[in-house]
């Protein structure tokens, strides 16, 4: 029998751990889903019962709101289940307090940060702000250089935050790698976890420490829903979830239950997804308007290689570059598009474009990347939805024709 506990689900594939994963019986009762629970109060039987409460302060007991109630666990719980190596998965209410809520807890006044230099920029933002007013200094690294990421560690070094692929212009680095040179200096490796997720990268697995990511991207899945994890081994999240409470981080039931029913069909969304965005790449890289694709599933692109050694899947999002052209010229192509919405975020059911300039967001990599011509500067990035691939690829076409005036 499913349910109960999910001890059973360990050894089987991703797409059967997630139909099972977080359904407990003592949390659904005799339906499907565990119910929306509503609640800050938790009752206590007696006073003597009340005075165990804080001392019973452990993963799945009722004590108050804060701590959250069977819905929020069960989704921690799935969340655990998905991720090789996790003892436990703290919620945040968005991906980007997520960020925040690591970093707070692994950074002291003094500290140094290393952070990759293709980080989602509301992380360098949080390196420049927020950390550095607590006192903590964040150095950019180039993941593909491994040589002057070594040589940046010093004795205050306490944490590197990775992300691959990196941010709008998408090279996959080598994660493992990174995540050994790391512990071997005694910081603790965080990876945002975002694109891929648990099922395209086993991060904990990969030697990473913390693996956390934003659920309003593919675990929502439905353009509805803000909120971020972190998972990690015993000792580690234990800290996190400690850090968590300090600050008094929690979230809704009702998110929490939108984020299960998103999980269901992650396998699926993310499969049909990475084929529809691969069929799309390689199109685009046989088009004469385009200097350059930028999506790790597409060889010769940067760090394919990585991608192909160490990742299990993939998903929609990618970026690519036009063959010169200007800002004006890459807008029109953009506002050309029928079928593709213009926002922030990824990882809906729906196609997305949104005009990329990663210049404005780097310290010390290149753009465009791998020596590309100065000239192709002018970027896009799309989210692949679940529409059909070929309507997707007749709306590029036709943008950009009208791109071209033609
Ligand atoms: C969107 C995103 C986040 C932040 O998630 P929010 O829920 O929007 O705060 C973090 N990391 C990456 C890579 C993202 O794309």
């Amino acid at each position: 029998m499913i349910l109960s506990d999910s001890t059973g689900l360990k050894n089987k594939a991703h797409a059967t751990k997630l139909v099972g994963a977080g359904r407990r019986r003592e949390w659904t009762g005799a339906v499907v889903n565990p119910p929306v629970w509503r609640a800050s109060t938790h009752l206590y039987v007696s006073t003597k019962d009340l005075a165990e409460g804080p001392r019973r302060n452990e993963d799945g007991r009722f004590f108050y709101g804060r701590r959250g109630a069977p819905t929020q666990w069960a989704l921690c719980d799935a969340l655990t289940e998905i991720e090789p190596g996790a003892a436990g998965t703290v919620l945040y209410p968005s991906g980007v307090a997520a960020i925040a809520g690591v970093l707070l807890t692994l950074l002291r006044p003094g500290d140094v940060l290393l952070m990759t230099d293709n980080a989602y920029d509301p992380s360098r933002a949080m390196g420049r702000g927020l950390l550095h007013d607590l006192g903590v200094e964040t150095r950019f690294f180039d993941p593909l250089d491994m040589s002057a990421y070594e040589a940046l560690f010093c004795q205050k070094t306490r944490a590197v935050l990775l992300e691959a692929p990196g941010s709008l212009s998408m090279e996959v680095c080598d994660v493992p790698a990174l995540a050994r040179i790391a512990r071997e200096k005694g910081a603790v490796s965080v990876l945002d976890n975002t694109w891929a997720g648990p099922l395209g990268f086993a991060a904990l697995d990969k030697g990473v420490d913390i693996s956390l990511m934003a659920l309003t991207k593919h675990v929502g899945g439905h353009s509805d829903l803000m909120m971020g994890c972190a998972s990690a081994g015993p000792e580690l999240y234990a800290k996190l979830r400690q850090r968590a409470q300090q600050l008094g981080t929690v979230v809704s039931p009702d998110d929490a239950s939108l984020a299960l029913r998103g999980l269901r069909t992650l396998n699926l969304r993310l499969g049909q997804e990475t084929a529809s965005a691969l069929a799309i790449a390689e199109w685009l890289s046989r088009r004469p308007e385009i200097a350059q694709v930028l999506c790790p599933m597409l060889p010769g692109s940067t760090g394919h290689e990585f991608w192909k050694r160490d990742f299990t899947g993939g998903c929609g999002l990618f970026s690519f570059t036009f063959k010169g052209g200007d800002g004006a010229s890459r807008n029109r192509f953009i506002d050309a598009l029928e079928l593709f919405g213009i926002g922030y975020s990824w990882g809906g059911y729906e196609s997305l474009a949104l005009p990329i300039e990663p210049s404005h967001y780097r310290t010390c990599m290149a753009w465009p990347p791998r020596g590309g011509d100065p000239q192709d500067c002018h970027g896009v990035r799309l989210s692949i939805g679940l529409e059909d691939p070929n309507d997707l690829i007749a709306d590029i076409e036709q943008a950009l024709a009208r791109m071209q005036g033609s």
